[in-house]
């Protein structure tokens, strides 16, 4: 099924910000109303971060396009997979912008409106994202001091299971045996939702989940994640997390970055013999 995408003042021409890879893109028409793309909108905050997609271009230098969506459906009823077409308004040449495979649930949204509003689509919540190249050493002195001096509960989540208050030893100790797991540091008791892979950004803990294991050039290294939401979504607003949280969010980001190294980058907390084991500077 295929069908011509207008917006919902009727304008069937529009500029596309894309990004194919993750099936996530706004489009805005001539009257210059924005909206995403199918199920875009759980997506959008997390692809704006580092900054603004770019309007694609024709060869031509036009950004004006038509688009199509076109559904492939399972024999359930379901979407299956989506395709965007967009053609050139200018010369009339036409490319793919995305294909996405859907997965199973409730699948009529995406076709039935397929353009979902947003007014102020580059509006986005404070976070603050630090990385660092870290050993389990390390780990160990940042939960010691997140726990002894700052009063820090340490949530071991290990994803498949429920989520456990453990002693920093004790995470270490899980840390230790090479599984992945989440690691949600928060002041006093903190309630988890079922769905939790993302809930740092709704919710008053430090995101210390299991580091990446990266491949430079000289060798394997560890990288480290600690995040966290200095606001979070309320409707169409952002409101502050709880002050006793951030007080704590931010005392251990001031610590990491008195701490360890960030030649790195600005956001970097290395481990100093790390950082140079693995060439960067
Ligand atoms: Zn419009
Ligand atoms: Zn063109």
């Amino acid at each position: 099924m295929i069908q011509d995408l207008a917006c919902r003042c009727g304008c069937k021409v529009f500029s596309a910000r894309v990004l194919g890879n993750e099936g996530v893109g706004l489009v805005t028409c001539e009257e210059g109303h924005h909206s995403l793309l199918f199920d875009s909108r759980d997506y959008w905050v997390e692809c704006i971060q580092d900054g603004r997609p770019r309007a694609r271009k024709c060869r031509c230098k036009s950004k004006l396009l038509t688009l199509q969506a076109e559904y492939e459906f399972r024999e359930s009823g379901d979407v299956r997979a989506l395709c965007l077409r967009a053609r050139c308004a200018a010369c009339g040449s036409e490319r793919v912008l995305m294909t996405a495979d859907i997965k199973c649930g409730a699948t009529d949204k995406v076709v039935q409106e397929p353009l979902d509003p947003i007014e102020r689509p580059w509006l986005k919540p404070e976070w603050v994202t630090l990385t660092g190249l870290w050993t389990e050493e390390d780990l160990r002195r940042v939960l010691a001091y997140a726990e002894e001096r700052l009063g820090a509960t340490l949530f071991f989540d290990p994803i498949d299971g429920p989520v456990q208050a453990l002693s920093a030893e004790e995470v270490v100790r899980e840390a230790e045996t090479g599984r992945a797991y989440w690691l949600w540091l928060g002041v006093g008791q903190v309630d988890f939702p079922t769905e939790r892979m993302d809930c740092w950004r709704t919710m008053p803990v430090v995101d210390l989940r299991s580091p990446f294991t990266m491949s430079y050039q000289v060798g394997r290294g560890q990288l480290q994640y600690v995040r966290y939401a200095e606001e979070v979504a309320e409707g169409a607003e952002f409101v502050k997390q709880p002050g006793a949280f951030l007080s704590f969010a931010r005392s251990l980001v001031e610590w990491l970055m008195s701490t360890f190294d960030s030649r790195r980058g600005r956001h970097a907390v290395d481990n100093s013999r790390e950082r140079e084991r693995l060439g960067f500077g």
